[in-house]
């Protein structure tokens, strides 16, 4: 249609297939299914196990150019690469992508399904509550913040011997460890099973965790921007007894909890990474973890379902996988490692698509199409040195999502201004500032390589673009070395419009490439920041703050040196400056401060100051948002 309608008008205009005819076209057996309703599904883990012999089907991970506020499209292009593979070439194609924030839902961006023809629906449950992950990933992280709060409490108020009393009350005359407290044993080298053996030294060390509350790390969340909790006092009732403590929230997807859901490889696995997660050091310089707050496995039983993928589809009924969102800035920003190892083998050639009928074999491999955050400095930087070192899982092909809007931007055009009209520089064809601005997608497309992967770029057209600015853009990503780039029109045209990118794509994971990782995880935690800063963004060198030193000291005194980087920084440019576009050369990058997700598993620096709770605009985007009181729909969500 043109013009084309708004992106919740396109979404409330189609009809979605009932989520279990989804699921059987996929394969998935009914047993494996939970419905929440018509349109959503948890997907059992067991399937993993069920498919297990099968080989994995092709993996493609979308990322995008330096972001710009005119938007890339990144999101849009997943979809529409799914609905093209899928609806159009008949293919499995299964999209994987994080579910957004309520935080930018009602502040500034708006919603984060796709856009245009190319979106997952409902687009209103998927922008919204969804299957509750969120909630429950909030529930866990703020059960373990007060349990920190509530264990200074009353080790300040009791003596060892009380305290010890109380952790391990008697039943049926005799006292006994939780389970949980034998690992914190074990930690302390106390080789002792029953409370009785214990000296009074051992209870002593045991008793009290003696955390230094300078040191704690561990914020309470809210799935909200509210800028005003991100510095608070708590502990100002009398009841308290005066121990007041200055403390924060964070937004929710920015707790260690999301990353844990995002990057754990099974219930097992997140069990451990939730228990491992440090929230403090104690006043002799000891990491204090979840489960040395006993708390791991209540964390576990709070998160065991959100642990299981949310099955949607899209406008053109192919499916989707929506799960976890992990913050792209402290944490890694990309979808669930679980999500994708199920989809890939849902992808598998050579397996039964049917639930009954294992004549059905299908002999294409399929496509898993999975989703990272910001620029591919940032979010394809992650997804390959932290999320495939952890899934063991190699990809296939990147699609590098551009439009010439952006890349005008990177040549030196007009700042964008909101509640402005956009420039007309943006709107009419200028091939100067195409030519000038192409710099960052050919270092984006060079970087790429660096991982052995063939890179295919999509170029997102927009209605006002140019055919010689295209041609432009195309020229410059193949000079630069991508196996392909291609202009498609999949948000004004649906999966139609992204045939041909699809055609790409199939042939780009057919090509050969040998994956790698760009550091190992052997080097000192200063050197992998090193080769970050030079790899990817270009910078000369880094130069740490001396809290970054003390810091990068104490976590390598800690054991916690093997972890992989997680690099916090402005996504606006390559380098720590925001207002530095294209390709900013011979920059000294700066690190700031240094902390630790350790149950997550990395080290993440911070190269400026890093927000982790948004605020609201004057404008916030839920002025639009009310309930059809007719047909009971929600409108204006965008
Ligand atoms: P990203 O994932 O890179 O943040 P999205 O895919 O969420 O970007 O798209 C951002 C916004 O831009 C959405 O509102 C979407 O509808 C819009 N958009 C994307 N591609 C186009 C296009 N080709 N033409 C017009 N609007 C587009």
């Amino acid at each position: 249609k043109t013009p084309v309608p708004s992106d919740i008008d396109i979404a409330m205009a189609q009809t979605p297939k009932h989520i279990a005819q989804v699921a059987r076209e996929l394969g998935l057996r009914d047993r494996e299914l939970e419905p929440y309703g018509a349109t959503k599904a948890k997907v059992d883990l067991s399937v993993v196990d069920r498919l297990k012999d099968f080989a994995n089907g092709r993996y493609v991970v979308v990322t995008g150019i330096t972001p710009t506020p005119l938007g890339e499209g990144k999101s849009t292009t997943t979809i529409g690469l799914c609905q093209a593979l899928g609806a159009h070439l008949n293919k499995v194609a299964i999209a994987c992508v994080r579910q957004p924030s309520q935080g930018p839902t009602f502040g500034i961006k708006g919603g984060a399904a796709g856009g245009g023809y190319s979106q997952v629906i409902p687009m209103d449950e998927f922008n919204l509550h969804l299957t509750g992950d969120i909630h429950a990933v909030t529930a866990a992280n703020n059960l373990l913040a007060a349990a920190i709060d509530a264990r200074m409490f009353h080790e300040s108020t009791q003596t060892d011997t009380a305290l010890f009393n109380r952790l391990c009350p008697k039943q049926g005359g005799k006292a006994h460890f939780a389970p949980v407290m034998l690992k914190r044993l074990r930690k302390l080298g106390i080789d002792k099973t029953q409370p009785e053996d214990l000296t009074p030294e051992e209870v002593s060390k045991f008793a009290r965790l003696d955390i230094d509350p300078e040191t704690i790390t561990w914020q309470r969340v809210v799935d909200v921007n509210d800028r005003f909790l991100r510095k608070i006092t708590i502990g100002q009732n009398a009841t308290e007894q005066g121990k007041t403590r200055e403390t924060g929230f964070d937004i929710a997807v920015a707790s260690e909890c999301m990353a844990v859901l995002a990057l754990a490889t099974s219930l097992k696995d997140m069990r451990e990474r939730l228990g491992n997660m440090v929230v403090a050091s104690s006043k002799a310089g000891q990491p204090i973890t979840a489960d040395d707050l006993g708390i791991g496995g209540a964390l576990t039983v709070l998160m065991k379902d959100a642990i299981k993928p949310t099955l949607m589809q899209t406008l053109e009924g192919t499916p989707v996988f929506v799960h976890a969102g992990p913050f792209a800035n402290i944490a890694h920003g990309n979808s669930s490692i679980l999500a994708d190892q199920i989809a890939l083998k849902l992808a598998s050639p050579g397996r039964a698509t049917s639930d009954t009928a294992d004549e059905h074999v299908q002999t294409d491999p399929g496509y898993v199409v999975t989703e990272c955050g910001f620029g591919a400095d940032i979010g394809m930087e992650k997804f390959f040195n932290i999320k495939c070192r952890v899934s063991g899982l190699v990809p296939n092909a990147v699609v590098l999502t551009t439009t010439v809007r952006a890349l005008k931007m990177h040549g030196g055009g007009p700042a964008v201004v909101p509640g402005k009209p956009i420039p007309e520089e943006y709107r009419t064809e200028n091939l100067g500032l195409v030519k000038a601005g192409v710099c960052n997608m050919q270092k984006h497309i060079a970087n790429t390589r660096k991982y052995g992967v063939p890179v295919v770029v999509a170029i997102n057209q927009f209605a006002t673009d140019t055919p010689a600015e295209v041609a432009l853009v195309a020229e410059a990503a193949k000079l630069a070395g991508a196996f392909d780039a291609i202009a498609c029109t999949h948000w004004a045209e649906g999966g139609l419009g992204a045939v041909k990118l699809a055609e790409a794509v199939v042939k780009a994971c057919d090509a050969p490439s040998e994956f790698k990782f760009l550091y190992p995880l052997e080097m000192s935690l200063e050197d992998k920041i090193r080769t970050i800063a030079r790899e990817m963004y270009g910078a000369s060198d880094i130069e740490l703050s001396d809290v970054a030193r003390r810091k990068l000291d104490t976590y390598t005194k800690q054991g916690f040196a093997g972890l992989p980087i997680c690099l916090a920084k402005t996504h606006l440019s390559f380098s720590h400056d925001p207002e530095k576009k294209g390709v900013p050369e011979g920059f000294v990058f700066p690190i700031r401060d240094v902390r630790a997700s350790v149950g997550a598993g990395f080290i993440y620096p911070l190269a400026g100051a890093m927000q982790t709770m948004p605020g609201l605009p004057t404008r916030p985007c839920f002025f639009d948002v009310d309930l059809d009181m007719e047909t009971g729909r929600v409108k204006g969500l965008f």
